[in-house]
């Protein structure tokens, strides 16, 4: 199946790229929420946050803490989202695994959704529920 981050990351599809080694490519979103805004990948093809592997996604989380610097000195950002949408209900559209990095300044823009609060004693079962399945499956992060 087509997809377009691993034609910019092959140079098959143009990009303002602005980093790559052999792993990682940094480029501008064609959409910015900020000008500035961008996207850190992975070269090879993962959907999502959670098929990430674990090397994989440390050189990737340590390239975007250096663009994300980058990226607020150069724009004279007094701050920057680092954000990553799972899933149509997050707000994904592109299924190759990416961080975005944008660019934020104090008179920009709200983010802020509607808050919930927890009823007596239901963050004790949602927490609850979370940590038996941490437990279950803590194995599994721990490379056992
Ligand atoms: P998502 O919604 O999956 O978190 O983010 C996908 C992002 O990719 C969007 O912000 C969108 O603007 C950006 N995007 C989609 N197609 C292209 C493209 O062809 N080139 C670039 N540079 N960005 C793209
Ligand atoms: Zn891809």
């Amino acid at each position: 199946m087509e997809c377009i981050f691993c034609n910019i990351a092959t140079g098959k599809s143009e990009a303002e790229i602005l980093f790559e080694d052999e792993n990682v490519a940094a480029f501008l979103d064609i959409q910015p929420v900020n000008y500035g805004h961008t996207l850190v990948v992975p070269k090879k093809h993962y959907d999502n946050f959670l098929t990430v592997p674990k090397d994989e996604l440390e050189k990737l989380i340590n390239i975007t803490q250096f663009i994300a610097g980058a990226v607020k000195r150069s724009m004279n950002a007094d701050g920057f989202n680092v954000i990553s949408n799972n899933g149509d209900s997050a707000g994904q559209t592109v299924y190759h695994f990416h961080f975005h990095i944008i660019p934020r300044f104090t008179t920009d823009f709200d983010f802020k959704p509607n808050f919930k609060t927890y009823g007596t004693g239901a963050m004790r079962e949602y927490a609850d529920q979370i940590r038996t399945f941490i437990s279950k499956y803590r194995n599994i992060y721990d490379g056992g």
